[in-house]
């Protein structure tokens, strides 16, 4: 039995997916990298990933269907081979009825195909999700094959429990949206990217008008919806995974765009600022209203390339659009 198991390729591709997964702090990717190595080294093309949310809710996540990969949002009921493996802290196997069930955790009954359902065991042996696996009767999994899937599963959970940590450092908890520090720390990096390429880099500094008015008048948890939906915008209007959209103090925003030219930052800023303007904010049984300013600045703009001058630049521009009457974008001085 033993000699039907490749070793050597087993052994590299436990490797990749270990230090793939171990590398990485994006959830999402990590998603991907999950479902990816389970259905390497579980020899299929059938898998899905399910975890625990916030509130220990079992979701189903991802899939991988003929190798085709696709995400669901899905509540999830624990099946006995769940609950079973989340006890026993091991890869349990059972019969499926029938692919038609698939995403979704199949019962037991008997059939040609089997479900293999592999607890994420993170730490302090908390089971963050499980992932499932499907193959033929005619191939059945291999004792060697579990413990590899066991390696991946600690792996992957700690991965995601990391992922988790590092989204809380960086992640302003109101908005969603990064955290001037991480800001700084991206701005650090794409300025010398930019000094060894020369490529472009924009930032947008934003700010909304009157918004101690908003909380005056309507009060301070209808002001905390306002900056939820201004954040929502920005959000809507970022390239995910190039920009970096951040919650730069109370009231004040800013779009780190890394690649881009100060005209396309505009653009932006400007579907920004039109987005707001015509959003309706339903809070405290009323209806609100806000606008936003924004100044714009490019690095070759600025000597030496200098970070805090882009973001000074930026700032600057801002507040000339305060002056110049709110609700408008200043891309240059005057
Ligand atoms: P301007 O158009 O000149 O920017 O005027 P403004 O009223 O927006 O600016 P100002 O700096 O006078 O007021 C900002 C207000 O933002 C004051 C502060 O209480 C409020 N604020 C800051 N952080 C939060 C928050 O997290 N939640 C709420 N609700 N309000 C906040
Ligand atoms: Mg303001
Ligand atoms: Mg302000």
């Amino acid at each position: 039995m033993i000699d039907k198991f490749d070793f050597d390729a087993t052994l590299l591709t436990t490797n990749f997916a270990t230090r793939l997964l171990a590398m990485e702090v994006d959830k999402d990717v990590l998603i991907d990298r999950t479902l990816e190595a389970f259905c390497d080294l579980g020899s299929c093309q059938n898998a899905t990933l399910m975890m625990y949310d916030d509130h220990r809710q079992l979701k189903g996540v991802a899939a991988s269907v003929k190798g085709r990969r696709f995400t669901i949002n899905e509540e999830i009921p624990l099946t006995d081979a769940m609950t079973e493996a989340a006890d026993s802290l091991r890869p349990v196997v059972r019969p499926v009825c029938n692919d038609t069930e698939f995403p979704l955790p199949a019962k037991s009954c008997a059939s040609k195909n089997t479900c293999l359902c592999v607890p994420l065991v993170g730490s302090r042996d908390l089971i963050r999700g499980f992932v499932t696996l499907y193959r033929d009767k005619s191939s059945p999994w291999e004792i060697a094959e579990l413990f590899q899937l066991g390696i991946i599963s600690t792996v992957a959970a700690v991965s995601f429990e990391n992922s988790k940590l590092f989204r809380q450092t960086i992640e302003d908890s109101l908005t969603g949206l990064y955290m001037r520090r991480y800001l700084f720390i991206r701005l650090s990096e794409e300025v010398q990217r930019v000094k060894r390429r020369h490529g472009d880099l924009s930032v947008i500094m934003l700010d909304i008008d009157h918004f101690k008015l908003v909380n005056d008048t309507y009060g301070h948890a209808a002001g905390d919806k306002v900056l939820k939906a201004v954040a929502d915008v920005l959000h809507k209007s970022s390239r995910k995974g190039v920009d970096i959209p951040c919650r730069y103090g109370g009231e004040e925003f800013a779009v780190l765009m890394p690649g881009s030219k100060k005209e396309e930052a505009e653009i932006v800023a400007e579907r920004i600022r039109r987005a707001c303007e015509e959003n309706i904010i339903s809070a405290s049984d009323c209806h609100i209203k806000v606008t936003l300013s924004s100044g714009v600045a490019s690095i070759d703009e600025c000597d030496p390339q200098s970070g805090d001058e882009l973001l000074r630049r930026a700032d600057k521009r801002l507040y000339r659009a305060k002056e110049s009457g709110r609700n408008m974008i200043v891309c240059i001085d005057s």
